[in-house]
């Protein structure tokens, strides 16, 4: 199996080579021939015995090439220089048969240099939990890792209880962290801060070395695509739970989950995370937090980048997150299409903003459940239903005031209404990753059996579809386990 070590070899200073360690029993319970077929990995890899040697063999593959990467963070605010892969390795990157670079990544490998006091293992029910998250929001096209494979064992850890140890096999870009360029800029080891600018430019941000300066172009590339994803997961009603810097990736994709949450009930103040308990990382807080991350990463750059032009750079964060969020919103709402975004524009533009700021300050009154309102709105729109988007709201005469705004606006727009149809068809999911279905999944799973995992999975991997068998994963959860803080410990 051919990969490469770039990282590894050309960054060997900020690394440890660390051999996985395989748990008691270790089993491969469940392998996505969807993701190795769209990246083209190598065949052998679906095979479990070729894979486990690979990764646990003396001299497997990915066991003699592995390693922990170096990094620090702001941990809820605080600069944090211990970091590092306390319990996940970089196996190996990838060349996906377009040219496309990827990341391999083992989670729950066993202790490394930066563990701490961490047993470096993962537990089934977190590799679970982003196992689902991430390919959920990878096929609402939101950028997120991806989730390759999941290994059971019959080894159990200790968290808050004893609970079975699990791995899983990550993929994405790379696993370059804001938190790698903040400690080799606050150790003050600038040799090793500019290999790894080095190493973005060569494989990462290659379009951007002719530009007059590189350094302040990556830095933008990273804010746009923060700023994107941050107006995604605001659009689809998704709580990160914990946005510390070593969390957050340059690719501007959703990386690391902890006690993520999609909101069932909205609550514009939603936070996830039991253990926040300030809600700094509250869900309407998190565009905020991105643009407080961005400038604790910024000041890696300084040596690089004119401060005022640090400081433009970061000013365009707010105006480019809102312009996705007004954009994507109006794809939700079934206001714009793919060839007419007139209520994107004046004089169009200030009826737009109010339809869709009323219609989220009536959901947040009134909590309503965030998807399901707007697949009411949905079937207003194409299936004429009206009543039924109206008695959902407690103040239905609001209901019926804002659908006919709605309504006018629409005409207004002069929209085709066939793509109209087809985008709020492929902008409002019929199937979410909400927290009781993924429980369900963890529950069954611990009874080793992995047929709710499969077919949640399976409906999150075409969420936009409608199909028969699946209804179970449109019903909502039962009040007593809505909006369930969940904890950090994984
Ligand atoms: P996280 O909260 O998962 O983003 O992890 C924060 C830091 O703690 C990272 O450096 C992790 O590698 C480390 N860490 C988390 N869990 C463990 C664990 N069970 N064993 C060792 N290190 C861990
Ligand atoms: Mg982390």
């Amino acid at each position: 199996m051919q990969f490469f070590n770039n990282y590894a070899q050309q960054l060997s200073s900020l690394t440890r080579s660390v051999k996985p360690l395989s748990l008691k029993g270790t089993k491969l319970a469940f392998y996505n021939s969807t993701l190795h077929d769209a990246i083209g990995l190598p065949e052998p890899l679906k095979d479990e015995t070729q894979l486990l040697d690979a990764l646990f063999a003396q001299s497997g593959t990915f066991a003699k090439n592995a390693v922990a990467q170096k990094y620090g963070g702001h941990q809820f605010g605080y600069w944090n220089p211990q970091l590092g892969d306390g319990r996940g390795l970089l196996l190996a990157e990838h060349v996906a048969p377009n040219g496309s670079l990827w990341d391999l990544h083992l989670k729950g490998a066993g202790p490394t240099p930066y563990s701490r006091s961490g047993d470096g293992r993962a537990v089934l029910r977190s590799t679970i939990r982003e196992f689902l998250a991430s390919e959920a929001l990878h096929h609402l096209g939101i950028p997120s890792s991806r989730a390759l494979c999941l290994l059971t064992s019959e080894q159990a850890v200790q968290r808050e209880t004893q609970e079975p140890a699990a791995m899983l096999i990550r993929v994405c870009q790379s696993h370059i962290r804001f938190g790698h360029f903040e400690y080799f800029h606050h150790s003050q080891q600038p040799e090793k801060l500019q290999a790894l600018f080095d190493f973005c430019f060569e494989h990462h941000f290659a379009s951007l070395k002719q530009q007059q300066n590189p350094y302040l172009s990556m830095l933008k590339k990273v804010i746009e695509d923060t700023a994107l994803m941050l107006a995604k997961w605001q659009v689809y009603g998704f709580n990160h739970g914990v946005m510390n810097t070593d969390n957050m990736s340059i690719h501007g994709i959703t990386f690391d989950f902890g006690p993520y949450a999609f909101m069932d009930d909205f609550f514009s103040d939603y936070i996830c995370n039991h253990t926040d308990q300030q809600g700094r990382y509250a869900f309407d807080q998190q565009p905020g937090i991105a643009l407080w991350n961005l400038n604790a990463f910024a000041h890696a750059f300084l040596d690089y980048v004119p401060e005022k032009d640090i400081t433009t750079a970061l000013s365009t964060f707010e105006p480019i997150m809102l312009n996705h969020f007004y954009r994507l919103m109006c794809r939700r709402l079934g206001l714009v299409t793919d060839s007419n975004e007139t209520a994107l524009t004046p004089p169009y533009k200030e009826t737009t903003k109010h339809l869709i700021f009323d219609w989220l300050q009536q959901l947040n009154k009134e909590h309503r459940d965030y998807n399901q309102t707007h697949r009411h709105l949905l079937n207003a729109v194409i299936n004429a239903d009206k009543q039924r988007l109206t008695d959902y709201f407690i103040d239905e005469q609001w209901a019926n005031d804002w659908f006919t705004t709605y309504q006018k606006h629409v005409l207004k727009l002069n929209l085709d209404k066939e793509q109209q149809e087809h985008t709020l068809c492929t902008s409002n999911p019929v199937y979410i990753l909400r927290n009781h279905y993924a429980q369900q999944a963890i529950d069954a799973a611990h009874n080793n059996d992995f047929s709710v995992f499969e077919k949640l999975l399976e409906a999150l991997q075409a969420p936009f579809t409608e199909r028969t068998g699946f209804e179970v994963f449109t019903q909502l959860p039962p009040d007593a386990e809505k909006g369930v803080p969940l904890s950090c410990s994984s």
